[in-house]
C-alpha cells in the first residue's frame, strides 16, 4: 500500500523501542566499517544474528581521539534531535550517560541562531547533545561491543565475494594477513569513500548510479578552554543566506565535553579559512554577534585543524535492477551531505531504524533487500533535498537542479525568511531542519501562506 514520504519518514522515526523481534533469522553479519554508521547498524543486527563481527581498518580500542579513519572527527559535530531520540532508542539511556560523562546539552534557551547577522527568534524546543564526534563514538561503541554477540576485529576490507545471488564472504587483510570472513548479511558501512561499487562491477553487478553536488566546503575548527560554569548560551550557529555576499558559510560554536568550546569558520570555494589561529579569532571578533567574541576570548588549546569537502554525493542504490540478497549500505557510505547543516549522523541512526524496519518485516533472505533500500530512500531524499535546495541557491553552486526547482526555491525562501521572526514558522522549520519531520511537512498551503504573511509584515 503507497504511503506518502512524509508519513514513510515519521514512520521510521517514531517506531518505540524495540521489543526482541520473534525470531533470529540471519547467521554470520558482517559490518564494513566500525564508525557510527557501523555501529548502529550491528545494534540492530544484534538482535536479528546469532553473531555479527564489524571490521574496521583502524585500531578502535585504543583509540579516544580523531583518528585517520573519520578525519573529519575534529571538525565540530552536534547531533540533532532526531539523532539524539534514535540514539536514545538503540541505547536507552544514551543521554544521561552522555551528559554524565561530559557531554553538552544545548537546550533551546542555551542556543543561538543567526541569519545574515539576524538573531533568530526561539523555534524548536528539543535538546541537542553535544560532544566531540570521538567523544560520541566512543560512546556508542562501547554501548555496541557490550553486545554479547557483536565482535570486533581490526581489518582492511578488500572485497566482497558474491556465490551466485547472494553475498557468501568479507574478503580482508588483518595483522596476521589476508583473510576470509562467511557472512550471510553484510552491511557496507565504509564511509563517503566506500569502495563497494567498484567491488560490484568487478563481479559483474551493477555500480550504483551516483549524484554529486559541488559545494567546496572549507572548514576550520580551533578549540578554546571553557571556563564559565554556566555559560549563556552553550552553543551558537550564525549562517549568510546563500545570496548574501561574500562565500562565508557560516560559523559555529558548542560546549563540548573536557570544558572545551569548539569553534568553527567554514567558507565556500576561495574562501578558505586557514591554519592562522589569530585570523579565526579576529574575525570571530570583528564579524559575528557578541557571544562569538566571548568564546574566543578564552585560552586556544592547540592547533587550528582544517577540512575540505569537494562534494555531497549520494549514491542510489534504491535504482539498481541487480544487487545481490544479503546486502545493505549505510551511513556516508550512501549518502554525505553538506556538513555545516550536521545531518550525518542523525542520517547513519535513521538508516539503523530502516534496517530494523527491514529485518523485522521478516524478509526473505535470499532476495536483495529491496525494501530497506525504498525505507532508506525516504530518509536520503529528505536529507538530500533540504541540503541541496539551500546549497543550489548559492551563485558558485552550478547545479544539477531539479525539475520545479524555482517553485520550491521561492517556496524555500518564503519559510526561511519568516522562520527568522516568527516563532510558529520557526518551529516547523527546525523540525525539519533537525530531521524530525520530513520537508513536505512544510509545504502545507497553511504554512506557506502564514509566512508569506510575516514576510509582508516584516517588509513594512
Ligand atoms: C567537517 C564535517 C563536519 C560535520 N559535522 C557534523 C555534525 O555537526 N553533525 C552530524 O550529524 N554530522 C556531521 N558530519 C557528518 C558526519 O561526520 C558523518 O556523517 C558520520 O561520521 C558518518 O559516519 P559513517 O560511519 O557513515 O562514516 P565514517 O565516519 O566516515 O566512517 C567510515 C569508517 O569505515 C572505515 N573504513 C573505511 N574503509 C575501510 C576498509 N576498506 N576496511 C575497513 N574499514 C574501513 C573507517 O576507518 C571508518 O571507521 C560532519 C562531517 C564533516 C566532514
Amino acid at each position: 500500500m503507497y504511503q506518502s514520504p512524509t508519513r514513510t519518514f515519521a514512520r521510521i522515526g517514531a517506531t518505540p523501542p524495540s521489543t526482541p523481534p520473534a525470531s533470529v533469522v540471519l547467521g554470520r553479519a558482517v559490518v564494513l566499517g566500525g564508525s557510527l554508521a557501523g555501529l548502529l547498524a550491528a545494534r540492530v543486527l544484534a538482535e536479528h544474528a546469532e553473531s555479527v563481527l564489524i571490521l574496521d581498518r583502524d585500531d578502535l580500542g585504543a583509540l579516544a581521539g580523531p583518528r585517520s579513519g573519520v578525519p573529519q572527527g575534529s571538525q565540530v559535530h552536534v547531533l540533532l534531535p532526531a539523532g539524539r531520540e534514535q540514539f536514545e532508542r538503540w541505547f536507552p539511556g544514551f543521554s544521561a550517560q552522555a551528559l554524565a560523562d561530559g557531554a553538552c546539552l544545548i537546550t533551546a534557551d542555551a542556543r543561538r541562531s543567526y541569519l545574515d547577522g539576524r538573531r533568530k527568534v526561539r523555534g524548536s524546543d528539543v535538546d541537542m547533545l553535544s560532544a566531540s564526534r570521538p567523544f560520541l563514538e566512543a560512546l556508542v561503541r562501547r554501548r555496541t561491543l557490550e553486545l554479547p554477540n557483536v565482535k570486533l576485529l581490526r581489518a582492511r576490507v578488500t572485497g566482497l565475494d558474491v556465490d551466485g545471488t547472494a553475498v557468501s564472504a568479507v574478503r580482508y587483510e588483518s595483522a596476521t594477513g589476508p583473510g576470509v570472513e562467511a557472512a550471510d548479511f553484510v552491511v557496507d558501512a565504509m564511509g563517503r569513500s566506500s569502495r563497494l561499487g567498484d567491488w560490484l562491477e568487478q563481479g559483474g553487478w551493477e555500480r550504483p548510479p551516483m549524484r554529486r553536488m559541488i559545494i567546496n566546503l572549507n572548514y576550520a575548527t580551533a578549540e578554546f578552554r571553557r571556563s564559565e560554569k554556566n555559560p549563556e548560551a552553550t552553543a551558537a550557529l550564525a549562517i549568510s543566506s546563500p545570496t548574501a555576499s561574500g562565500d562565508v558559510a557560516g560559523v559555529a560554536f558548542s560546549a563540548i565535553e573536557d570544558d572545551r568550546w569548539m569553534v568553527m569558520l567554514g567558507g565556500y570555494g576561495d574562501s578558505r579559512p586557514g591554519h592562522d589561529v589569530d585570523d579565526l579569532v579576529r574575525r570571530c571578533r570583528e564579524d559575528f554577534p557578541a557571544e562569538f567574541a566571548r568564546v574566543v576570548d578564552n585560552e586556544v588549546l592547540g592547533p587550528v585543524q582544517t577540512y575540505r569537502q569537494a562534494d555531497s554525493r549520494r549514491r542510489d542504490f534504491h535504482r539498481l535492477k541487480r544487487v545481490p540478497a544479503g546486502l545493505v549500505v549505510v551511513g556516508d557510505a550512501v549518502a554525505s551531505f553538506n556538513p555545516i547543516y550536521g545531518q550525518g549522523m542523525s542520517s547513519a541512526a535513521l538508516h539503523a531504524s530502516c534496517l530494523s524496519a527491514y529485518l523485522r518485516s521478516d524478509p526473505d533472505p535470499r532476495r536483495p533487500a529491496r525494501t530497506f533500500f525504498a525505507l532508506q530512500r525516504v530518509v536520503v531524499d529528505a536529507a538530500w533535498g533540504m541540503s541541496t535546495s539551500a546549497d543550489l541557491a548559492r551563485p558558485s553552486v552550478s547545479g544539477p537542479r531539479p525539475r520545479g526547482y524555482r517553485l520550491s526555491r521561492w517556496v524555500a525562501d518564503q519559510i526561511v525568511a519568516a522562520s527568522v521572526t516568527d516563532p510558529t514558522i520557526a518551529r516547523r522549520f527546525d523540525d525539519v531542519v533537525q530531521m524530525r519531520r520530513h520537508p513536505n511537512s512544510l509545504a502545507t498551503p497553511g504554512t506557506l501562506a502564514r509566512a508569506v504573511r510575516v514576510n509582508r509584515a516584516d517588509r513594512r
